[in-house]
């Protein structure tokens, strides 16, 4: 009896296209890093491919080789953390180049190689994370050679604060992002990451970057949520035992029945992903019904309360994140964010593609 993961990659399709629609006329790329937010990039990617998907960012160089491999040649991969030139360019996966450095080591390939190199140029424009800082970006202004043998395929830049729409920085980093892109040699504009594309025209750009949305957390916190849910995780019951009022459950002692209580076992835990904070603050739904979370959650295994519930039978499954549960909802009794929940999801399921 293994847990399953079900991903419903036509949820994810129909929530590329809703982002392309309202991108539009800018492309919209995939995000696919860190195995696609934990839904598998190989499937993933092959379905927003066939939805009409041709751009995709991953976050490491290995993870666009797996990607190259699984979707094959034609639409583009961009590096977000970039890689060094050298063979790994043969691949066909796009570097992003994040400071001066890159763009030097770059600049020096392609004059060996005898040929244009394409890139992505990434400018920090009020996040202070990756790409070229101020000091570095006046640098490249007053010396655009620098970018001797590049083609840009984008000058990207990426939002601090999108899911806060009324957040200053938003416009601040709008109108620095444009001043930049001014100074810079032509190419396109890459903005809005999945919040983005909602904070109004303008942040679109000419090619927008979701990765979340996608995988239907929702881009627009606070608000109802635009897009189709695409995940199911599911546990099989273990065990149902009836304990007298009193009984203690689980790790610590920390929760005792109230009452005379019916327990379920269910064969999931932290080393799936199943976060040790949920402990007393999660519901499984049970035929769409919601037993609470009891007990500390353990490395292997959960335990509701499923006393109000209709009998249940070991190997019956016990729905952790679905409707009802949604990846955003765990997240929040977690004290998290949605994008924690999926990427933090271990490989012990049996996944079923959809
Ligand atoms: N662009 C960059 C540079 C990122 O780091 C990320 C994700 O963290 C994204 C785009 C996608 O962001 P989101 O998942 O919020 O749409």
């Amino acid at each position: 009896m293994q847990a399953v993961l079900t991903v419903d990659l036509d949820a994810v399709a129909a929530n590329w296209r809703l982002l392309r629609d309202r991108a539009a006329p800018g492309r919209v790329a995939g995000v696919v890093k860190a195995d696609a937010y934990g839904l598998g990039a190989a499937a993933v990617g092959r379905a927003l491919v066939a939805a009409g998907c041709r751009d995709f960012f991953v976050a490491h160089l290995a993870e666009g080789m797996a990607l190259r491999a699984a979707i094959g040649p034609g639409p583009s991969i961009a590096v977000l953390n970039g890689f060094a030139p050298g063979r790994d360019e043969d691949a066909g996966l796009l570097p992003v180049l994040n400071g001066l450095g890159d763009v030097a080591a770059w600049a020096a390939a392609a004059a060996v190689a005898g040929r244009q190199l394409p890139v992505l140029l990434h400018v920090d424009t009020g996040m202070a994370r990756l790409g070229l800082p101020p000091a570095e970006l006046e640098a490249l202004a007053a010396d655009p050679t620098r970018l001797t043998g590049l083609a840009l395929q984008a000058v990207m830049t990426h939002l601090a604060c999108a899911d806060a729409p009324e957040h200053p920085l938003n416009a601040e980093q709008s109108a620095r992002f444009a001043a930049i892109r001014a100074r810079l040699p032509a190419a396109p504009a890459s903005f809005a990451n999945s919040s983005g594309l909602f904070l109004g025209p303008g942040f679109a750009s000419d090619l927008a970057r979701p990765g979340c949305a996608l995988y239907g957390i929702n881009p627009t916190p606070g608000r109802p949520n635009p897009m189709r849910q695409a995940v199911t995780l599911a546990a099989p019951v273990l065990q149902v035992r009836e304990v007298p009022a009193g009984t203690p459950v689980g790790y610590g002692a920390g929760w005792a029945a109230p009452r005379p209580s019916r327990i379920a076992t269910v064969a999931a835990g932290y080393a799936d992903g199943y976060l040790r904070s949920l402990s007393g603050r999660a519901v499984g739904m049970v035929r769409g019904r919601p037993a609470p979370l009891v007990g500390r959650v353990s490395m292997d295994l959960i335990t509701f309360d499923v006393t109000d519930l209709p009998a249940l039978q070991p190997g019956e499954m016990v729905q952790l994140i679905g409707p009802g549960n949604t990846p955003d909802e765990v997240a929040e009794r977690a004290g998290t964010i949605g994008y924690e929940i999926l990427t933090g999801l271990g490989g012990r399921y049996r996944r079923d593609y959809r």
